[in-house]
């Protein structure tokens, strides 16, 4: 075991601060990545808040990690050293269930380990990237394409394809309406990965106030929601609607968005329950779905897909005692549009 630099909360009420964690000896399909960036999503101030349920504290959250491979087990055949490498929301799964088999680890039928806050198969508890160095069997490591600076790229392991995975599924493409709701971390890069597969896309956020940067990132339209009129002209419209709030939202106003087997996907994810008026689903056969992150594979593919076609996160760099500043001004949707901590200033 190593001790190693973090910031993590101690109790549910508490501010992030500075402490330290300990970190596994590599295993043999272990690699020890030396972590330079870290995103900060809104989970992880959901998790560090206790807001989903109970949290093992001490809570270090962080899955949006960028950095490079400082040693690897015996047994590692992927990577070497001075390698260039991310790590999203899961470290484990079982690797034998039917959908481990399809590659799509994060509906493990055993629940996928991750990164933060669960119980790892070894009994110990994870701790996320708000820290100088993880160890992870390389199965759950990927590999940053050289066009990809590891500052934007870490933004990409969560925010980048919790938005992807949906798109694809969903038809996102040429001749088809989608609309993204909430304009943060996740919502901006589902508006240019939309965008750049080829969607009519459009901006439901709460106030005109991001507009211009709506539409220079992409969208080709950008409504407000606190405005009735958006609910009338957009009536009908829409083939997809991806959610990213992290509040509850009256689901049937959105429902009514929908053409006919049109569907809204869920991806924002807040602690309450949504409330939805089936009527405003079954008058158009229309769906309701949630989606959580995408499998490993679909993380490779993502990032291939983002240097391809140079779609980068907007990110503000940040030190380490800014965390709780930037946990604030998520919460008052003043990111803009994901905040990525410099893992150099928690040496
Ligand atoms: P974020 O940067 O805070 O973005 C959320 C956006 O939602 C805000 O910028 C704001 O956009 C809008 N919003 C916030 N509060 C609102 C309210 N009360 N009413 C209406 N709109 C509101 O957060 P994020 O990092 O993108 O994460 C968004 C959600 O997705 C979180 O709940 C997070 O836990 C969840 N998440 C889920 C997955 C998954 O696998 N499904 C993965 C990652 C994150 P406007 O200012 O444009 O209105
Ligand atoms: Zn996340």
């Amino acid at each position: 075991m190593s001790t190693v630099n973090a910031y993590g909360a101690h109790g549910a009420g508490d501010p992030v601060v500075p402490l330290t964690i300990e970190r596994r000896e590599l295993g043999p399909k272990d690699v020890l990545i030396e972590i330079r960036f870290c995103g900060i999503c809104h989970s992880d101030i959901h998790f560090t808040r206790g807001e989903w349920g109970e949290v093992p504290y001490p809570a270090v959250p962080g899955h949006e990690i960028a950095g490079v491979v400082a040693d690897v087990g015996a047994e590692v055949s992927s990577f070497t050293g001075g390698d260039r490498v991310g790590v999203g929301c899961m470290v484990n799964s079982c690797g034998e269930c039917e959908n481990c088999l399809k590659g799509e680890e994060q509906y493990c039928i055993q629940g996928n380990t991750q990164t933060y806050g669960s119980v790892d198969r070894d009994g110990t508890v994870t701790k996320g990237g708000y820290s100088t160095h993880v160890v992870v069997d390389e199965d759950f490591v990927l590999r940053i394409p050289d066009g990809l600076e590891l500052d934007v790229a870490a933004p990409l392991l969560c925010a980048g394809l919790t938005t992807y995975s949906p798109l694809r599924p969903w038809g996102a493409g040429p001749g088809k309406e989608v609309a993204v709701v909430g304009f943060g971390g996740l919502g901006h890069m589902a508006v240019k990965l939309a965008k750049a597969m080829g969607a009519h896309v459009t901006v439901l956020s709460q106030s005109l106030s991001k507009r211009e940067d709506g539409l220079r990132l992409g969208a080709d339209e950008y409504h407000a929601t606190s405005e009735r009129e958006t609910f009338k002209t957009l009536a009908r419209r829409f083939d997809l609607i991806v959610n990213t709030v992290s509040a509850p939202l009256p689901i049937g106003r959105f429902l009514g968005l929908l053409k006919t087997d049109g569907a809204l996907v869920n991806v924002g994810a807040p602690p309450e329950p949504l409330s939805v008026p089936v009527f405003a689903l079954m008058g158009q056969r229309r769906t309701f779905a949630g989606s959580m992150i995408g499998g490993i594979r679909e993380t490779q593919e993502m990032l291939d897909f983002c240097a391809e076609h140079g779609i980068l996160p907007e990110t503000e760099l940040i030190s380490a005692d800014q965390i709780n500043e930037a946990y604030e001004r998520v919460l008052s949707s003043d990111v803009r549009y994901r905040f990525v901590i410099d893992a150099a200033t928690l040496a």
